[in-house]
C-alpha cells in the first residue's frame, strides 16, 4: 500500500507527538510511526513536566494521543521503521516492519536516543524504581536517603556535585570507569562523599527498592536508592543512513528550527542530544521543528 502524506515523523515521544500536534493543527497530513519504546518506560512516572508532574510515561502518552484524536490530517501508526529511502522527487519512502510503504515530502527524525547502562547483574530489577539516571528527574523522590552513585561514562564527578544537592550521604562506586581527577575524589572526601573503586557483581532488594550494592569480592554497602550514569547512542539509524551532520555528542545536528543538514529531513527532543534531556524540552523542541517544517512548506508554496 502506498500514501502520500506531507511530513512523516519517526518516533512518538513528546517531540514527535508534539510535533504533530502543530503540524495537525496547521492542517498538513502528517504520519506518525512510533515503535512505543520510549527511554523513560521503565519509570512509574514522570516528573517535572508542568501540569504533568507525577504522571505515568503510559498515561502521558495516552493523552497526547486522545488530543492529536481532534485532527483527522494525523495518522499514527504503531510500527517501527525499518528503512527510508529517498525517492528521486526528493521526498521519502518508508518501510516498516511489516513491509508496508509510505511516502512523504518531508521527514522529521524524532525516535530518540537509546541507553548503555553499565552490565551488572540485575541492574534492571532496580532501574526506573529506586536506580535512575538522572536527578532532576527522580531526585525529589531520593531525597536525603542513603545513596549509591554508579559510574558508567566519563562525568562521574559531575553526576556526584549534581546528587549531592539531594543527598549528602553518597558513595560514588566507579565500578571500572574511573574517570574521577584527584582534586575531584579530594572535593567529594572533603564533604564526606565515599569513593569505592571495587568492581559491583549484583545488587540486593526485593520488588525494585534497592537495599545494598554488592561488590564482586563479595563484600556490601547498604544504600536505598541511586543513580547509574548512562552512555547514549542515537535509537533508530536514519540520520546517519541520510549523510545528516552529527553534533560532537552524537546529536542529529540542527539549525534551532529542527532542519538538519540534508534538505527536507528535520530533527527534534533527544535525537538531536539538546540539554538537558527532559520531556519538557523534548516536546518544545518538537514544536520548534514542527513551526520549522510549516515555515519551510509555506515559503514553498510561495516560490
Ligand atoms: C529512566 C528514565 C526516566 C526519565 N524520567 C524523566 C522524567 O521524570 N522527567 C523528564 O522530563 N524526563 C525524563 N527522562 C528523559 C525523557 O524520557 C527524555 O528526555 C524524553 O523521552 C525524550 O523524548 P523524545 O521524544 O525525544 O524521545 P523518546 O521519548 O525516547 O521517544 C522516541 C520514540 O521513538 C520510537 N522509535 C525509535 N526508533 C523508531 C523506529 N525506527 N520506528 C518507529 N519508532 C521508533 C521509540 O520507541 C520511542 O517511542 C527520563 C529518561 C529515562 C531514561
Amino acid at each position: 500500500m502506498w500514501n502520500l502524506f506531507d511530513i512523516a515523523i519517526i518516533g512518538g515521544g513528546p517531540a514527535g507527538l508534539s510535533a504533530a500536534l502543530v503540524l495537525g493543527r496547521a492542517r498538513r497530513f502528517v504520519a506518525l510511526f512510533d515503535e512505543a519504546k520510549p527511554r523513560n518506560r521503565v519509570s512509574l512516572a514522570s516528573h517535572g513536566f508542568l501540569t504533568r508532574d507525577g504522571t505515568p510515561p503510559a498515561a502521558m502518552r495516552k493523552m497526547a494521543h486522545d488530543e492529536l484524536a481532534a485532527y483527522p490530517s494525523v495518522r499514527i501508526r504503531g510500527s517501527r521503521v525499518e528503512e527510508v529511502a529517498r525517492e528521486p522527487d526528493g521526498g521519502f519512502r518508508l518501510t516498516d516492519a511489516a513491509g508496508e510503504s509510505w511516502r512523504a515530502a518531508r521527514l522529521l527524525l524524532a525516535a530518540g536516543l537509546k541507553e548503555l547502562l553499565p552490565e551488572i547483574p540485575g541492574l534492571y530489577d532496580f532501574y526506573g524504581r529506586s536506580l535512575f539516571c538522572c536527578a532532576y528527574c527522580d531526585g525529589w523522590e531520593l531525597r536525603d536517603r542513603p545513596l549509591v552513585l554508579i559510574a558508567g561514562n566519563d562525568h562521574t564527578f559531575h553526576l556526584a556535585k549534581t546528587v549531592y544537592n539531594w543527598s549528602k550521604d553518597l558513595l560514588v562506586c566507579t565500578n571500572g570507569y574511573d574517570s574521577l581527577e584527584p582534586e575531584e575524589e579530594r572535593a567529594l572526601r572533603e564533604r564526606g562523599i565515599r569513593v569505592d573503586r571495587r568492581e559491583i557483581g549484583g545488587f540486593v532488594g526485593e520488588d525494585g527498592q534497592l537495599s545494598a550494592v554488592r561488590f564482586a569480592d563479595g563484600g556490601e554497602a547498604a544504600c536505598a536508592g541511586g543513580f547509574v550514569a548512562e552512555r547514549l547512542r542515537q535509537a533508530a539509524p536514519f540520520a546517519e543512513r541520510l549523510g545528516c551532520a552529527m553534533t560532537p555528542y552524537g546529536g542529529i545536528e540542527t539549525d534551532g528550527a529542527g532542519r538538519t543538514s540534508v534538505p527536507g529531513v528535520y530533527a527534534a527532543g533527544d535525537a538531536t542530544c539538546i540539554m538537558p534531556a527532559q520531556l519538557i524540552v523534548a516536546a518544545a523542541d518538537g514544536t520548534r521543528a514542527a513551526i520549522g517544517i510549516n515555515e519551510d512548506m509555506t515559503d514553498e508554496a510561495f516560490a
